[in-house]
């Protein structure tokens, strides 16, 4: 039995994380549950996969949970001080990091230092904290299993070969629905159309950020830190299709690459599973069905964020952080109906400027990351109340 820990269990990821191990009742013992504020789900989840213990990000519902899994057996935490408990809880050995957002820093730390097996599917880890949090797992051994389906393609890619065999990795995109779109018509789309993307079905922040390419750009940087790759020898390549998952350019030219339906319950099965491989009856891809596969070249005048990532990678230090947050802080205006598709990027580009007159460490600790996360989120909603 793998013991299990799901931080996210309400959120897009954690429901398909449940559905596999719904396939598995056998081999999973879910021990701990924690979601940000869905109590409703949250206790439902409970009633149904009896964990020992429960957590809520957001400390003001503490009060709300214990009132909906009353009777029940389990122990009730909140806070981020919750999320980090359940993240070291002795008999767990596997922690599915599935928040979304910078709240999954703390947690998915305090789980390598406790040397859990960790399965990663929150960005934010990486891309902030990166320069932490990959020493930190070489320090204890953990490894890391990516759950993000480009990065569990790649992975899956690599497995097995020497890092001088490989050329490149090359992270595909759908280019989500603007992917035809001229630059200038991008100003006025609504919050619907960028929440309509063409193949994947995930939670409404991933879903802009894969509109805007941002996402892609979080990609890039967590790949840099996950497959130790520099920023020169990581592609971008537009694939509409999302049927290849992401490639490898081996030294002799060679590609490798990893094909699967859009569903990523197989990356999360992987993610959970892995060494192993276990057999499941989701359904799998039928080439002759996926016809056509289309690749295109990445148009970074109607996808700044691409340029953006690579600036905030190469330069290293706290620009991550403040990439990833300034964009979390604008994203979030953008789905209340408050700003413009395209200030999602400018004023993204904006709060990277401003932040190198700032002295943040080139050699951040924890505490200057999250300062910078901190920062860049009042940066970014001063600049939009400056613009509005
Ligand atoms: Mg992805």
């Amino acid at each position: 039995m793998i013991k299990l820990a799901i931080l996210g269990s309400t959120g897009s990821i954690g429901q398909q994380a449940l559905e596999v191990i719904n396939q598995f009742p056998e081999k999973f013992e879910l021990v701990a549950l924690a979601a940000g504020q869905n109590i409703e789900l949250l206790a439902e989840q409970v009633r149904q996969y009896r964990p020992k213990y429960v957590a809520v990000g957001d400390e003001k519902r503490y009060s709300d949970l214990v009132e909906s899994v009353k009777g029940l057996d389990v122990q009730v935490m909140a806070g981020l001080s919750g999320l980090i408990e359940i993240a070291t809880i002795t008999e767990v050995e596997l922690l599915l990091t599935a928040v979304v957002g910078a709240v999954g820093i703390e947690p998915t730390l305090a789980a390598i230092r406790s040397k859990k097996r960790v399965a990663l599917a929150n960005k934010e880890t990486l891309v902030a904290a990166g320069s932490i949090v990959i020493p930190e797992a070489k320090k204890h051994g953990v490894a890391i299993i990516p759950v993000d389906s480009e990065h569990s393609a790649i992975f899956q890619c690599l497995e097995g070969r020497e890092p001088s065999q490989v050329n490149k990795i090359i992270l595909t995109a759908s280019g989500g629905p603007f992917l035809r779109f001229k630059v200038e018509k991008l100003e006025n789309v609504t919050v619907a159309q960028a929440l309509k993307h063409p193949n994947w079905n995930m939670g409404g922040k991933i879903t802009i950020d894969s509109a805007t390419m941002f996402n892609k750009g979080l990609e890039i940087i967590e790949a840099h830190w996950l497959f130790d790759m520099e920023y020169d020898k990581i592609d971008v390549v537009i694939h509409p299709e999302s049927i290849v998952h992401s490639l490898v350019e081996l030294v002799d030219g060679s590609l490798i690459a990893q094909l699967g339906l859009c569903d990523m319950k197989l990356p999360i099965q992987l993610g959970l599973t892995y060494p192993e491989r276990w057999s499941s009856s989701f359904p799998k891809l039928d080439l002759t069905k996926a016809k056509q596969l289309n690749f295109l070249e990445v148009d970074t005048n109607l996808f700044p964020a691409i340029s953006l990532a690579y600036k905030a990678g190469r330069t290293g230090g706290c620009l991550p952080a403040i990439f990833n947050a300034a964009n979390e802080a604008v994203v979030a205006e953008f789905l209340r109906g408050k700003i413009k598709f395209t200030q999602i990027s400018s004023i993204v580009a904006e709060v990277m400027g401003y932040s190198l007159k700032e002295n943040f460490s080139k050699v951040p600790s924890l505490e200057e990351i999250l300062r910078a996360d901190q920062w860049a989120r009042k940066a970014a909603l001063q600049l939009l109340a400056q613009n509005c």
